[in-house]
C-alpha cells in the first residue's frame, strides 16, 4: 500500500479518492471547500491544511483540478507545490487542461527529476463513484506502469496515448464529440416532443437505433426520460456546463494549433457559451437543451 497525496476532491476527485482509500492506500488530502474535505476524511482519508501538507512522505501525488490554471498554480504558482515533492513520487494530473500546460508542468517536473502524467478521465461523477473511469494517459511507458495499480483502483479501461499532454488531446477531442452529440440530441427530442411525442419512447427507441449514445443511454437531456441522469434532478450533479465549454475552447486553441478544421466544435462552443449566459453555467452540460426547449 502506498502513501498517496491528492488534491482537489470535488464532484470527480472525491470519490476517486473515495475508492483509493477503500483499495488501502493512505491517503493525505487537500481541498479549498472545507465540505469537500470533511467528505474525504469520512470516506477514510486524512485531511491536510494545505496542498503542501499532503506532501510529507508522500510516494504518489494525485491532482484533480478544475482548469489549466488551476493545475499550473498549485505546481508552478507563488506557493506551488512542486518543488516541495519527495524526490521519487510520482505526479499524475487527472485534470482536464490544456495540452500545452500539461506539457509545462511535465517538463518543469522532470527538471525536478520526477515522472509525471497527464491522465485525464472519461466516464462521469457516477463512473468516478463506481470506479469504472477510462484514463487517457499522456507521459511514458516507464511512469505509467508504476501509476496503474493506482489507476485501476480508480477506473477500468487505461489507454497510453503518447507522451506528456497526448492525455489531453485525446480527451478534448472525446469531449468535442460528446458536446456535439449532447446538443443534436436535445434538439431531436426538442422537434420530436414540438411535435407531440413522447420523450421517453423517442429516446427509447432512438437508443437502440442509428441515433443512439451515450446521451439517449445514460444521460438523457429530458427531464423524466432517465430516472439517473442529471435532467431528473434539475440538471444537478454530473459535469458542468461550463466544464464542457471549457473544453470546447481548449479543443478550438488545439485546433489552431494544428491548423485543424472543426466547423462543428466551434459551433457547439458557442451553444454551450449561450447556456452559460442564460444562467446554467454551473448545471449540467446537458441543460443545453434548454436553449431549444422550454421543459
Ligand atoms: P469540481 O469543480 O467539482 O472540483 C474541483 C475541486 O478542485 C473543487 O472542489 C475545488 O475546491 C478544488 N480546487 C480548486 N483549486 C484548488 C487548489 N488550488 N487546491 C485544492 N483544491 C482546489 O470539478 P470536477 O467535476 O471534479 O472536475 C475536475 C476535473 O475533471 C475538470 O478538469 C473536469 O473538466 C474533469 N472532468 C469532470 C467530469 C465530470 O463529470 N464532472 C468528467 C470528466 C472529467
Amino acid at each position: 500500500m502506498s502513501r498517496i497525496a491528492f488534491i482537489g476532491l470535488g464532484n470527480m476527485g472525491g470519490p476517486m479518492a473515495a475508492n483509493l482509500a477503500k483499495a488501502g492506500h493512505v491517503l493525505r488530502v487537500f481541498d479549498l471547500v472545507p465540505a469537500a474535505l470533511e467528505a474525504a476524511v469520512a470516506a477514510g482519508a486524512s485531511a491536510a491544511t494545505s496542498a503542501a501538507d499532503t506532501l510529507a512522505d508522500a510516494e504518489v501525488v494525485i491532482s484533480m483540478l478544475p482548469a489549466s490554471r488551476h493545475v499550473e498554480g498549485l505546481y508552478l504558482g507563488e506557493h506551488g507545490i512542486l518543488e516541495k515533492i519527495p524526490a521519487g513520487a510520482l505526479v499524475i494530473d487527472c485534470s482536464t487542461i490544456a495540452p500545452a500546460s500539461a506539457r509545462k508542468v511535465a517538463e518543469a517536473a522532470a527538471a525536478r527529476g520526477l515522472q509525471m502524467l497527464d491522465a485525464p478521465v472519461s466516464g462521469g461523477t457516477a463512473g468516478a463513484a463506481a470506479g469504472t473511469l477510462t484514463f487517457i494517459v499522456g507521459g511514458g511507458a516507464e511512469a505509467l506502469e508504476r501509476a496503474r495499480p493506482f489507476l485501476q483502483a480508480m477506473g477500468k479501461n487505461i489507454f497510453h496515448v503518447g507522451d506528456s499532454g497526448a492525455g489531453q488531446v485525446a480527451k478534448l477531442c472525446n469531449n468535442m464529440a460528446l458536446g456535439v452529440i449532447m446538443a443534436v440530441t436535445g434538439e431531436a427530442i426538442a422537434l420530436g416532443t414540438a411535435h407531440g411525442l413522447d420523450a421517453k419512447v423517442l429516446s427509447q427507441m432512438m437508443a437502440v437505433s442509428t441515433g443512439r449514445s451515450w446521451a439517449t443511454e445514460v444521460c438523457n437531456p429530458w427531464p423524466g426520460v432517465l430516472e439517473n441522469a442529471p435532467a431528473s434532478r434539475g440538471y444537478t450533479g454530473g459535469f458542468g456546463n461550463d466544464l464542457m465549454l471549457k473544453d470546447l475552447g481548449l479543443a478550438v486553441e488545439a485546433a489552431m494549433g494544428v491548423g485543424a478544421s472543426i466547423p462543428l466544435g466551434e459551433l457547439a462552443r458557442n451553444l454551450y457559451a449561450m447556456n452559460s449566459r442564460a444562467g446554467n453555467g454551473k448545471l449540467d452540460f446537458s441543460s443545453v437543451v434548454k436553449l431549444v426547449s422550454e421543459n
